[in-house]
């Protein structure tokens, strides 16, 4: 889990702030459902957040529109940072609450040039638990997607 985690209510966090104009940032792109800029962290040059312009907590509160313009967005980012800064990889990261490793409660995708031995690890422990288990699982979720979708904001 993250040391850090800014719990700011909606408005006031920092990265609502930066959209605002309160703290300073270089802002990269802009449009109507999303702010783009970079990471103050630079894990690698070309490091860059896409958020949400309005205030929503992390994935599960986006609206349909919002989740496809910050792909959309994220995608021009990824191709102007090959040009930028030309990198082997490109890593997209999303976290969502304190145990995702969500730091900063405001929806944003990295977008991540990345390079041989860069030093960023994602440990991954596979369980393999067999086909039975995943065709469970799979059940499950097939049953939750069938039932009635959230109220949208759209
Ligand atoms: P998370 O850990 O929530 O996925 O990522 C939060 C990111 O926000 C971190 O990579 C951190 O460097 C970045 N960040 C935190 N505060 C600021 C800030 O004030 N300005 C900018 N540009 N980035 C920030
Ligand atoms: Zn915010």
């Amino acid at each position: 889990m993250p040391h850090f985690v800014d719990t700011s209510p909606a408005g006031e966090c920092i990265f609502c702030r930066l959209a605002a104009r309160e703290i300073p940032s270089a802002i990269v792109h802009e449009d109507d459902l999303t702010i783009a800029f970079m990471d103050i962290g630079q894990v690698n040059p070309g490091h860059v957040l896409v958020a949400t312009r309005r205030h929503a907590d992390n994935l599960l509160e986006l609206t349909d529109a919002e989740a496809a313009a910050v792909m959309q967005t994220a995608r021009h980012i990824a191709l102007a940072a090959q040009k930028a800064f030309p990198s082997a990889g490109l890593t997209l990261l999303q976290a969502n609450g304190a145990e995702g490793g969500q730091t900063v409660r405001h929806f944003h995708m990295h977008v991540v040039p990345r390079h041989a031995n860069d030093g960023i690890e994602l440990t991954w422990p596979r369980k393999e638990p067999g086909a039975a288990v995943l065709a469970d699982y799979a059940l499950k979720l097939k049953s939750a997607l069938a039932l009635p979708p959230a109220p949208s904001k759209d």
